[in-house]
């Protein structure tokens, strides 16, 4: 189950928070955490290999694809990859770079049809160093944001999602992707 796999799956908690919490870097930093696994042992590599309800994957396009992080920041909290392991925005070609972008617009565009977010926070930690939890393979996050929900983040960041929430968020997401 992916909750206990937990340590193969995107997104870590600390990580998230170095998106909002700088500060807190070189504290996270010294944490072992497999932040450049090997591509076989990569969660972002592992999750296209199967189901879209295993893989917690929204929409799937040409390059890149989306899926749910396993500790969301917000409900709905998505993450954008490619399918490529690679690290740097700078590594990504000139279809990748323009799927992840496109596929940025539909996630928000999803987002916003399922949920009404009143904001957004989209955002690439590059390099261990920067916060990236999984520094080797790209990743956007897209996070949905409402007014007053920052005073729950460090709550939310700390507590495991619940796999049946992350699977109903995951199908209702992939049914506004498409329309
Ligand atoms: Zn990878």
């Amino acid at each position: 189950m992916l909750i206990d796999d937990a340590a193969r799956f995107p997104g870590d908690p600390d990580g998230l928070q170095r998106l909002w919490t700088p500060h807190r870097a070189a504290y996270i930093a010294g944490e072992n955490k497999p932040s450049t696994p090997a591509t076989e042992e990569c969660p972002f590599c592992h999750a296209p290999s199967g189901s879209d309800e295993e893989g917690l994957i929204v929409a799937r396009g040409d390059t890149c694809f989306a899926l749910l992080n396993l500790y969301p920041y917000n409900s709905g909290h998505l993450l954008v990859c490619t399918y490529r392991h690679v690290s740097f925005y700078t590594d990504l070609t000139d279809e990748e770079r323009t799927e992840m972008g496109e596929m940025t617009q539909q996630a928000m565009r999803a987002l916003d049809a399922a949920m009404h977010p009143h904001g957004f926070n989209l955002g690439m930690n590059q390099g261990e160093v920067a916060g990236a939890g999984i520094a080797a393979h790209i990743h956007q996050h897209v996070v949905p944001r409402w007014g007053g929900d920052a005073n729950f983040f460090p709550i939310v960041a700390q507590t495991k999602a619940v796999p049946a929430l992350l699977a109903d968020t995951r199908a209702q997401l992939a049914t506004f992707w498409r329309k």
